[in-house]
């Protein structure tokens, strides 16, 4: 039973000294659980902030030389829990590691899924936060401009493409003129630029003549700074992630933006909302599914994966998650199906 465990607190970003591989015993299943074992582990944003020793709200910290947490699909390979059979496929959480135990209170069982890996990703949960986020707090209307970062990862690539089904316009920022092309030929966004182009904040006020309506925001950093002055009286922002910021030891250099973002807030009635994916779960969860399923079977939603292979492999895949070296949703193979 190989797993990766937290070794060091990162310092800035992280390094392959802050992971460990060790190996441990494979856990019995006591009365009432069940034995997982992972085929598919997601690597996700969020992750870097748990491994701060005081994590966010919404999640704990990892202790030090405890395994990293994850998202997982799972096999169920011994069964003392008679809600799950020895054999079935699974949602679960057993991070980063060959086999874990769960009590079956967090499983979701997947049936049959034609890609099985797809539940950690567009049918899942970066999915179902591009929903919730873009739908319940953006809330487009047809012909509106909407603007993404991160626009061919997990979440912004569904946001554009949900924003276009709705009508919208949909401008997309990615890192990378092969990721731009992405966006705009296979994902249908009607524009999208490269976040290190130097005339970051002039191009993309040429490719919003009409200003910008919602600002689905990820990535904070440049991109912020060049989307605050395009923001239309009544825009919406919807605040999913900041990982431009993940990284950083010390406040950015100054202006302090502060007074600026406050009176454009103030002076254009824009309606700022945060939110966290795992407050919605109960609620909207089995909608989105049947809604994001049928969109992806009929061709109108895409998905795209980039897998690493080896659970080995998962601390340099998720440092390249955190430059950009991904394109698509990050997934690592951690056995065959
Ligand atoms: P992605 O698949 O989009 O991968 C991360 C991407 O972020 C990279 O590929 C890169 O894209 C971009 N990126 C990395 N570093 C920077 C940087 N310094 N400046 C700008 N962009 C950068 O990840 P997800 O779709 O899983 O996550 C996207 C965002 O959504 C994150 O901020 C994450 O924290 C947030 N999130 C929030 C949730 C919530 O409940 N609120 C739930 C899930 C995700 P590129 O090179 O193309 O720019």
């Amino acid at each position: 039973n190989r797993r990766v465990v937290l070794a060091a607190r990162p310092r800035g970003l992280p390094t392959s000294r802050d992971f460990r591989l060790e190996e441990a015993a494979v856990p019995t299943p006591k009365e009432g659980e069940v034995l997982l074992r992972t085929l598919y582990l997601s690597l996700d944003p969020y992750m870097r902030n748990v491994m701060e020793e005081i994590g966010p709200v919404y999640a704990p910290s990892v202790p030090l030389d405890a395994p990293m947490p994850g998202g997982t699909v799972n096999r169920v390979v011994a069964s003392r829990n008679p809600r799950f059979r020895t054999g079935e496929l699974v949602l679960g959480n057993a991070g980063w590691q060959d086999y874990a135990l769960s009590d079956g209170q967090d499983l979701v069982p997947l049936g049959e899924m034609a890609q099985p890996s797809q539940a950690l990703g567009g049918l899942g949960m970066p999915g179902f936060t591009a929903h919730v986020g873009l739908l319940d707090i953006g809330q487009p209307k047809p012909g509106e401009t909407v603007v993404v970062a991160a626009a061919t990862g997990a979440v912004g690539s569904a946001v554009g493409q949900i924003a276009k089904l709705k009508g919208a316009r949909v401008v997309g920022i990615a890192g990378g003129a092969d990721k731009c092309r992405y966006a705009v030929e296979e994902l249908g966004f009607d524009v999208c630029l490269d976040r290190r182009d130097s005339r970051l904040a002039e191009r993309l006020a040429a490719a919003c003549p009409k200003g910008i309506d919602v600002y689905f925001e990820n990535v904070g950093g440049d991109v912020f700074d060049a989307v605050l002055p395009l923001l239309n009286v009544g825009a919406r922002v919807p605040v999913c992630g900041v990982i431009a910021h993940y990284n950083e030891q010390t406040p950015p250099p100054g202006p302090n933006r502060l007074p600026l973002w406050m009176s454009t807030v103030l002076q254009k009635r824009i309606r700022v909302q945060g939110f966290v994916i795992l407050d919605h779960y109960g609620e909207r969860f089995d909608a989105f599914r049947r809604e994001m399923g049928q969109w992806v079977d009929a061709g109108r939603v895409k998905l795209r994966e980039d897998r690493a292979d080896g659970l080995e492999n998962a601390p340099s895949a998720f440092i390249g998650l955190l430059e950009g070296r991904n394109f698509g949703k990050l997934v690592v193979r951690v056995a065959d199906e």
